[in-house]
């Protein structure tokens, strides 16, 4: 028996159908080609990416070559184009019959989180994660003081199940021009559902609650898109991620880290995106936002019925997802 759910942030609407998990052949077995000879973000091979915009780095190094720990390039193939210093939104946009276009301006960052040939952010320690997680705020952060950007979003593509090309450990970061959020932009509907849903979440959802720590929890959404999918939210009601304090960097790092163990553990694969969603720079009285990370296991292909109809069919309930990832 399926069970239709509706999501009031995302505003989709999910099937939640246990049977068709069942189905034989519903795993992605696809395996990113690892080349570490010509592997472009390995030490040794600074010159095999555009110039660094940030990097933590031992003191004696130089930019753009050996003794780096994180490393932040421009994407070489970018999705938006270079973000012009006259670009206002007022000249960014214009009204074509009933189609709306917009220029493609922004920047496309590669952040590259190891200088060795890892492939998981797992295999980074508590520690080396925090860096990276600092790196996220710090050039999030740095786009938003510019005043250039109108929003943001970090993701990971992992394995290649979740889209990653090239293997080795890096996530990215595109902020746009525009003078509207043309991705999923969570903020209308925490500004118009008054009461926030997911400070309501942190009252009630127990039942889908995979961890928790002093600052942060995880649960999977009532409901959740994906088999396991799963947010982090901070248990204070926070619009934006790039202020998140230094000093509980470390813990938001080590509970990330810690679930995305446990999802590697239950469902035996690498293959996911996060996604950490920040009230849009633009927004002048952001109250509303509850900043999130949304870890989207890709266990399955997207098919038609999800591309048609923009609703997902998920075939492990949330409340068992919740269950086994807590057990491991
Ligand atoms: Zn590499
Ligand atoms: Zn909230």
């Amino acid at each position: 028996m399926s069970e239709l759910r509706h999501n009031p942030i995302t505003r989709q609407w999910v099937i939640v159908a246990e049977n068709r998990g069942a189905r034989p052949q519903d795993l992605v077995v696809q395996q990113v080609i690892q080349d570490t000879a010509h592997c472009p973000f390995c030490e040794g091979h600074e010159e095999g990416t555009p110039g660094e915009v940030l990097a933590l780095r031992s003191p004696e190094s130089r930019a753009n070559e050996c003794g780096w720990r994180v490393r932040v390039v421009p994407n070489k193939y970018p999705a938006v184009g270079a973000a012009s210093p006259q670009a206002d939104s007022s000249s960014a946009g214009f009204e074509r019959d009933d189609i709306t276009v917009l220029p493609g301006l922004g920047v496309h960052e590669i952040i590259i989180e190891s200088p060795r040939h890892l492939t998981t952010v797992t295999q980074l320690s508590v520690a080396q994660f925090a860096e990276v997680l600092t790196v996220y705020r710090d050039r999030l952060a740095a786009l938003r003081n510019s005043g250039q950007f109108s929003n943001a979003v970090v993701f990971k593509n992992s394995g290649a199940g979740g889209g990653a090309t090239l293997a080795h450990l890096h996530s990215q970061l595109v902020a746009l021009c525009a003078d509207r959020s043309i991705y999923a932009d969570r903020s209308p509907a925490l500004r118009e559902s008054g009461d926030c849903p997911l400070c309501a979440t942190i009252e009630t959802d127990s039942q889908r609650l995979v961890t928790k720590s002093e600052h942060f929890l995880a649960f999977c959404p009532f409901a959740s898109r994906f088999a396991y999918e799963t947010w982090i939210i901070p248990r204070q009601h926070l619009p934006r991620f790039e202020e998140t304090a230094s000093e509980i960097l470390p813990e938001l790092a080590r509970l990330l880290r810690a679930v995305l163990v446990k999802l590697e553990a239950t469902v035996k694969s690498s293959a996911y995106n996060y996604i950490i969603h920040t009230a849009p720079f633009d927004t002048t009285g952001a109250n509303h936002y509850h900043w999130h990370i949304e870890i989207l296991p890709r266990l399955s292909n997207l098919a038609g019925f999800e591309l048609g109809t923009g609703c997902f069919i998920n075939t492990v309930s949330p409340e068992h997802a919740a269950a086994a990832l807590r057990d491991h």
